[in-house]
């Protein structure tokens, strides 16, 4: 090992200049184009950049759905090629639970399908998981039974009890009402702070960026390139004033002219 090696720590995800497309009939699609960015243990790394820029693509290529044109992901230095159960995804819609399944056996299902814990090794971590998302009144219930943001709360515990080495979310509160939003981005940083769990979480709003992420990687509109990233993020809460200065700056860094690397094509 050399010296470099043992000074610094690796990086528990590492995504090298990673250019993803899709192909139709039609078309050749470039969703983000060699992107670049490493997250370490403990992150909560946010991906923000404007709707079409390529995140759900980004995220589906590190949760291994989607294998890159160009560049490669690693995982604890091991190349990402398909989906595994040490990168669990929480999704935007309610639909991602199984209706005919309780809370409980939701959030046991990854657990035991995956081999991971068998019966009542599986049913108390996720028991555990769910007293932690505050729902274990609710753990034999449906999902119909639930509200938008519960059901995000069982999602969120199913992807927890799991314990991955990263969570992925895309946009898990973008379709709950403002109030019950807050609440679910105090909620994850009180889960953070008890277990610093590493997070990888997309969004297009700058406000819950920055509520969020401990750093915050800027992308470009479609195709998505890096056009910056903030290195750390101030945690406790900015008075307003340094909040709306912070995003202001955040906005016009989004939305320049300038990008990282200008060979971009567009196809
Ligand atoms: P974001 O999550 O940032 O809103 P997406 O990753 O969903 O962006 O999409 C990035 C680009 O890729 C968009 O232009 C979108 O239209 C295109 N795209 C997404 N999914 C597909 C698909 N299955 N087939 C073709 N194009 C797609
Ligand atoms: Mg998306």
């Amino acid at each position: 090992m050399d010296m470099m090696h043992t000074l610094q720590p690796a990086p528990l995800l590492d995504v090298r200049d990673v250019t993803l497309q899709y192909k139709t009939k039609a078309h050749l699609v470039t969703a983000t184009y060699r992107v670049n960015f490493q997250v370490f243990k403990s992150d909560r790394y946010v991906l923000l950049g404007p709707s079409g820029c390529g995140k759900s693509t980004l995220l589906k290529a590190i949760g291994g759905y989607l294998n890159p044109t160009e560049g490669e992901i690693r995982l604890k230095d091991k190349l990402v090629c398909r989906p595994g159960p040490d990168r669990m995804m929480v999704f935007q819609e309610f639909d991602q639970l199984l209706p005919w399944k309780t809370v409980k056996e939701n959030v046991m299902f990854p657990l035991l399908s995956s081999g991971k814990l068998k019966g009542k090794a599986a049913e108390e971590k996720a028991m555990q998981y769910i007293e932690k998302v505050k729902l274990d009144k609710f753990a034999n219930h449906h999902p119909h039974m639930l509200s938008g943001g519960m059901k995000q709360r069982v999602a969120i515990a199913r992807g927890m009890a799991m314990e991955p080495d990263v969570l992925l979310m895309d946009e898990p509160y973008a379709a709950l009402d403002a109030l019950t939003r807050r609440k679910m981005q105090d909620e994850l940083l009180q889960l953070w702070d008890e277990t610093h769990f590493t997070v990888l979480f997309v969004t297009h709003s700058i406000p819950e960026a920055i509520k969020c992420g401990s750093r915050i990687l800027l992308l470009s509109p479609h195709p998505g390139q890096v056009k910056a990233e903030l290195a750390s993020v101030p945690r406790d809460e900015l008075d307003p004033k340094a909040a709306k200065e912070l995003e202001n700056e955040i906005h016009h860094m989004l939305f320049s002219d300038e990008v990282e690397d200008k060979e971009v094509q567009h196809v």
